[in-house]
C-alpha cells in the first residue's frame, strides 16, 4: 500500500495496515512526516516507523497513479529523480475539504470564503438566523473543536454569554503507535514569534512506568517563555500520551508557570510524571535524568 500524505490520518492508517502485515510506503511532500508537529517528534516517529518496516519517503511528490490493469503504479518525484512503485492500494490522506457546495448556501446568501463558511467568533454567519460550526468553518478540523464550537454557538443563541473559543489552546492527538499529542507553539514557531524560550525534555526511557509497560520510546517536551514562565507549547510522543495532553491544556488555561508545574506533586509511577520532569528539565532542576 502507498499512503499519500503523512498528517495524522496518513500515519494512523500506515500504522494500522502495517501492523496487520501490509507492506506500507508513506509518501510525504514536505521534508518530514507529521510536518505540523515539533521536528523532534517527526524524527522520532520516522525512526520508529522505519524500525517497524514502514518505508518513509519525504520531500517526495506523487505525480501520477496509473490504475490500469491489476493494482496501481504510483509515480513519485523525488530529489533524485522519478520512482515508480507497484502496489495493490493507494490510500490518499491529503486534501480534506469542507463540504459546503450544493447544499443551498448560495440560495440563502450565506458567505463562503476560501472553502469555509464565514462566521464571527460566536459562529453567526452573515445571514440572520444562520449559524455554522465544525469542519465547515475556519479552524482545526477536529471533533473536539466542532463540539466546543457547537456548545458556544447554542449557548449564545440561548442568550447566555459564552467566551469565544481559545484557538491557541486546542490539543491535537494522533492515534498511531506510539501516540502523538501536542498543543501550542512548537520550538521553531515559538522562536519565530520572537519568544526567548526554555525547553525541557524528558524521555520515557527514564520513566519507571514506561519501563514497566514496555513502552520506553518517546518523550515529553515542554516549551516555556523564559521571561514569565508561561507554558507556550507541549509535544509528546509515546505510549498513551493522548491521555497526558489534557493536563497541559488545563495548565495553559490556568496560566500556570513552569515552577508551579515542578511543585505539583505527580503520582509515581505514572507516565504523567514525565510532564513534571520535563518542566524541571527546562529549569535545570530535573532529578531523574
Ligand atoms: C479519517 C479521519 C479521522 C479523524 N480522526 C479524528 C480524531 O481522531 N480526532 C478528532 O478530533 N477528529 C478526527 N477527525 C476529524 C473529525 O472527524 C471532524 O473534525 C469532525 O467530525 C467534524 O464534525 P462536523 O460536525 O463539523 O462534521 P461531520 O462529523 O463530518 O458531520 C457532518 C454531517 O453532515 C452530513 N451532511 C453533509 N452534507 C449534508 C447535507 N447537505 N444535508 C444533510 N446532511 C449533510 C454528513 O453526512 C455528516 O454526517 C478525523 C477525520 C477523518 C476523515
Amino acid at each position: 500500500m502507498v499512503v499519500v500524505g503523512s498528517g495524522a490520518i496518513g500515519v494512523e492508517f500506515a500504522y494500522v495496515y502495517s501492523s496487520i502485515g501490509v507492506e506500507v510506503t508513506i509518501v510525504e511532500f514536505l521534508d518530514r512526516i507529521v510536518p505540523n508537529e515539533d521536528e523532534e517528534v517527526s524524527k522520532t516517529l520516522e525512526k520508529i516507523y522505519k524500525k517497524k518496516g514502514i518505508k518513509v519517503m519525504t520531500s517526495a511528490e506523487v505525480t501520477n497513479v496509473d490504475t490500469k490493469g491489476d493494482g496501481c503504479k504510483v509515480t513519485v518525484k523525488t530529489k533524485d529523480g522519478e520512482e515508480k512503485i507497484d502496489c495493490d492500494i493507494v490510500l490518499s490522506a491529503v486534501g480534506v475539504v469542507s463540504n459546503v457546495e450544493n447544499c443551498g448556501l448560495e440560495d440563502v446568501g450565506v458567505l463562503v470564503d476560501r472553502g469555509k463558511i464565514k462566521v464571527d467568533e460566536l459562529y453567526k454567519t452573515n445571514m440572520p438566523g444562520y449559524y455554522a460550526i465544525g469542519d465547515v468553518v475556519p479552524g482545526p478540523a477536529l471533533a473536539h473543536v466542532a463540539s466546543a464550537e457547537g456548545i458556544i454557538c447554542v449557548e449564545n443563541i440561548a442568550g447566555q454569554n459564552p467566551d469565544p473559543l481559545d484557538y491557541n489552546n486546542i490539543p491535537g492527538c494522533t492515534y498511531c503507535l506510539p501516540e502523538i499529542s501536542s498543543v501550542g507553539f512548537t520550538e521553531a514557531k515559538a522562536k519565530e514569534a520572537g519568544y526567548e524560550i526554555k525547553v525541557g525534555k524528558f524521555p520515557f526511557s527514564a520513566s519507571g512506568k514506561a519501563s514497566a509497560a514496555g513502552a520506553k520510546d518517546g518523550f515529553v517536551k515542554l516549551i516555556f517563555d523564559a521571561k514569565y514562565g508561561e507554558l507556550l507549547g507541549a509535544h509528546m510522543i509515546g505510549y498513551n500520551v493522548t491521555e497526558l495532553i489534557a493536563e497541559i491544556v488545563a495548565i495553559r488555561k490556568l496560566e500556570t508557570t513552569g515552577h508551579e508545574i515542578i511543585k505539583t506533586v505527580h503520582p509515581h509511577p505514572t507516565m504523567s510524571e514525565a510532564v513534571m520532569e520535563a518542566a524541571a528539565a527546562a529549569y535545570g532542576e530535573v532529578i531523574h535524568l
